[in-house]
């Protein structure tokens, strides 16, 4: 099967192109490049030049500020948008709470947290996690019980990306505790600033502060927070991938790795070295793009998506691990030392000095966004009938 881009795709990816070339500022870019810490307020300004374009959220209805690209748009989008090295917006406003807020928040909840989340005003985090569920987020336990027009919200959530940052968490917590698991469960947003929420950082292994630990201590959160139903919040939280869960490929971040892979080996002088191995990753990378386009122009055909997200969550995973590798072999010893971004003096050139830190980093993409045991037992069971 070939798949190609027809002139009205052709025409969509040269004018995304041409809008990064002219609006993307080049010291955004660079550091992203290279791996360097990129800060809140660099987020916030590509948020809103992308806002004023009109293509912050291309996820979300039109009437909301979306975009109506079509599934194949977005992705050509998401890969201009990423060899370019321009930064990823919050994944927590626009592709989880908003699109949950749109399907399920009342007027005054659209009307007054949509337009913050689209210009960078307001910024989410993603309280799922505990220390007892993970993997099995059914048996979160952190509690939240009527008191009025109130809840009183007590327990910690654990692995909140981006806690420290973020002005508000959307939550599960359990409203009824006698329900069968799932059924006892609410969405709530909660104000960080609420008297009783504490934040507690965790580190990765490359010295970053990835995470943290949100503890909630006789937390009061108005009803009116709820996002949908009482007890019903594993419907919205299912609901919070949607489309988003046939975009799980990376093959955008992928390709931005390629291209500094290829770059890396030229000015290391390793192509002859590592030729066949640079070639593979290329190949393996082709196929993963065929095969997610051809998914994604089924879907924007309304055809039925079965496991597909779960076979490319896997394969994108771990080629974007095998290239980490490869790029720290060509550096060598300059890839060793991890600054986490403490402004520490580079100890080699600028291709190499975050090379450790970003193979450290994409380990967790095994974990995060559903752990490749969870997506293995999905394949056997919908493809393999096991
Ligand atoms: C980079 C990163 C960012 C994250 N950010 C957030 C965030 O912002 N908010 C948030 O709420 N959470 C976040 N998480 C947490 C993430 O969602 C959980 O780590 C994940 O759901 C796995 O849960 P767990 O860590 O409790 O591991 P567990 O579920 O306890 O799994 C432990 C091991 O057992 C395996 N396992 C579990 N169940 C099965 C099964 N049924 N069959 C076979 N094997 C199984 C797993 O694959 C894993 O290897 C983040 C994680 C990472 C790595």
């Amino acid at each position: 099967m070939r798949i190609s881009l027809n002139s009205a795709q052709t025409a969509f990816r040269d004018e995304v192109r041409a809008f990064l070339a002219a609006e993307l500022p080049p010291d955004i870019a660079e550091r992203v490049k290279f791996g360097k810490s990129v800060s809140k307020n660099d987020l916030i300004t590509w948020t809103r030049i992308l806002n004023g374009r009109g293509w912050a959220a291309p996820n979300w209805p039109q009437a909301h500020g979306g975009t109506g690209w079509t599934l194949v748009e977005r992705h050509l989008f998401d890969v201009e948008c990423r060899v370019a090295h321009a930064p990823a917006l919050s994944g927590f406003g626009f592709n989880m709470v908003g699109p949950a807020i749109v399907r399920y928040g009342s007027d005054e909840q659209k009307a007054s947290l949509l337009p913050q989340i689209l210009n960078a005003d307001l910024w989410w985090c993603q309280g799922y996690s505990e220390p007892q569920a993970g993997s099995d987020l059914a048996s979160v336990r952190t509690r939240a019980d009527r008191d009025g027009d109130d809840y009183v919200v007590n327990g910690q959530k654990i692995w909140t990306s981006g806690a420290e940052h973020a002005d508000w968490i959307f939550a599960l917590v359990r409203t009824d505790t006698k329900a069968k698991p799932q059924r006892g469960i609410s969405f709530l947003l909660i104000d960080m600033t609420s008297p009783g929420v504490t934040i507690e950082p965790l580190y990765a292994f490359n010295g970053k502060r990835l995470w943290n630990q949100v503890f909630f201590d006789d937390v009061r959160v108005p009803c009116g927070n709820r996002l949908g139903e009482e007890n019903h919040g594993w419907t919205v939280a299912k609901s919070l991938l949607g489309d988003e869960r046939l975009l799980v490929s990376r093959v955008a971040e992928n390709k931005r790795l390629l291209g500094i892979l290829r770059e890396t080996l030229i000015q290391t002088d390793c192509a002859a070295e590592f030729g066949a191995a640079f070639s593979s990753l290329e190949i393996r990378l082709a196929a993963l793009e065929m095969t997610s386009l051809r998914i994604l122009t089924e879907a924007d055909k309304g055809g039925q998506i079965g496991a597909e997200p779960s076979m490319l969550k896997l394969k994108g995973s771990q080629l974007i691990q095998a290239m980490d590798s490869l790029l720290l072999e060509a550096v060598g010893y300059w890839g060793l030392p991890v600054d986490a971004g403490g402004g520490g003096m580079a100890m080699g050139p600028d291709y190499a000095e975050y090379a450790a830190s970003g193979l450290f980093h994409h380990r967790g993409y095994t974990i995060a966004g559903g752990t490749s045991e969870v997506q293995h037992n999905i394949i056997a069971k919908q493809v393999l009938g096991l």
